[in-house]
């Protein structure tokens, strides 16, 4: 783990003009035995952790949209970060979390999402 961002050692970080990008590191066998073949890549800004000096902070994440050449199973590769919109499972913990400890309506404020999208992520957590 990358200490302070919580992100896995397998993601590449640069920190270019106030911007933190985060580049995975292709998987490029899939578990069939196959190769992966890249079809697609996009970057997007990903909610992805919170200071209380800084508040959210964002990534900028490579993705990789790959499909198998011997199974033909077509993936999206986020280098294990479990992105759902925008936000990766770490950032919606941190979310969960408060909501728990403290409120609903103050996690919302806090973190300027909708209570409806906390509550999704808090039954997803418990399934
Ligand atoms: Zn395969």
């Amino acid at each position: 783990m990358h200490t302070f961002f919580n992100i896995p050692l397998t993601i590449q970080l640069d920190f270019i003009d106030d911007i933190l990008y985060a580049t995975p590191k292709r998987d490029k066998i899939c578990p069939c035995g196959g190769r992966r073949h890249l079809h697609h890549k996009k970057e997007q800004d990903i909610r992805h952790s919170y200071t209380y000096e800084y508040g959210t902070i964002t990534i900028r994440l490579t993705m990789y949209y790959e499909r198998c050449q011997t199974c033909h199973v077509t993936t999206r590769h986020d280098g294990g970060l479990d992105v759902i919109q925008k936000t990766t499972a770490n950032y919606r913990k941190l979310v969960t979390t408060v909501a728990k400890t403290h409120s609903l309506g103050y996690a919302a404020r806090q973190f300027d999402v909708p209570k409806a999208t906390i509550q999704g992520w808090r039954v997803k957590e418990l399934i």
